[in-house]
């Protein structure tokens, strides 16, 4: 279904003063998206600062990635975002953000992140019990982000109990079926980061 444009700029707007207050989107870094219609979606415009967005940092982009909105250019990961629309009708919106934990663990760790017994686990849709496990994938960054989201969609193809994945020493990406339901799965992301990092401090 069709949503209203002005509404959607709304809520990535709110999201982005809300997660730069909370460090995960540093020096105009992360961007956020949410779809309009089949054929549109809402995008962060490049280089802009996400805790002081205002609807002109907003712009409309098509399926393939072109601009709809004069005199403004994407973000430089707007295929990244593409992907995951293209992979799920159902996909409304998609964040991504910088923070120092997803940043960290990312390079700390090789290939994949588990995230098991955590009752938080349920703020992830069709997650009902803390008995479940999350295996958040770590991609190699990669300046082509072409060649980035192809990798991402091959894997996202192939597992489709994804919510979300990490590039190494640059950040992470999740989604959901509506702004709101992604911003929750940020928060709830950005809090397993934080336990799975303690965890690794106190058993050291
Ligand atoms: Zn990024």
């Amino acid at each position: 279904m069709p949503m209203d444009y002005a509404a959607q700029v709304c809520t990535l707007i709110e999201a982005g003063h809300a997660f730069y207050a909370r460090g995960w989107v540093p020096a105009t870094s992360g961007n956020f998206s949410a779809r309009v219609d089949d054929e549109r979606v809402a995008i962060t415009v490049s280089g802009r600062h996400k805790g002081k967005l205002t609807p002109d940092d907003i712009m409309l982009v098509d399926m393939a990635g072109n601009s709809l909105t004069a005199a403004r250019k994407p973000s430089a990961e707007t295929a990244l975002h593409l992907s995951l629309y293209r992979h799920d009708p159902s996909t409304q919106a998609v964040l991504h953000t910088h923070s120092p934990l997803a940043t960290t663990l990312s390079l700390l760790l090789k290939d994949a992140l588990s995230l098991r017994d955590y009752e938080v686990l349920k703020a992830f849709p069709g997650i009902d019990t803390h008995e479940y496990e999350i295996v958040v994938p770590i991609f190699a960054n990669d300046q082509d982000i072409d060649r980035l989201a192809a990798t991402v969609e091959h894997y996202v193809d192939y597992h489709l109990d994804s919510y979300g994945y990490l590039i190494a020493g640059h950040g992470f990406y999740t989604w959901g079926n509506s702004v709101e339901d992604a911003c929750r799965h940020v928060e709830a992301f950005e809090f397993l980061f934080e336990c799975e990092m303690l965890k690794r401090r106190m058993t050291q």
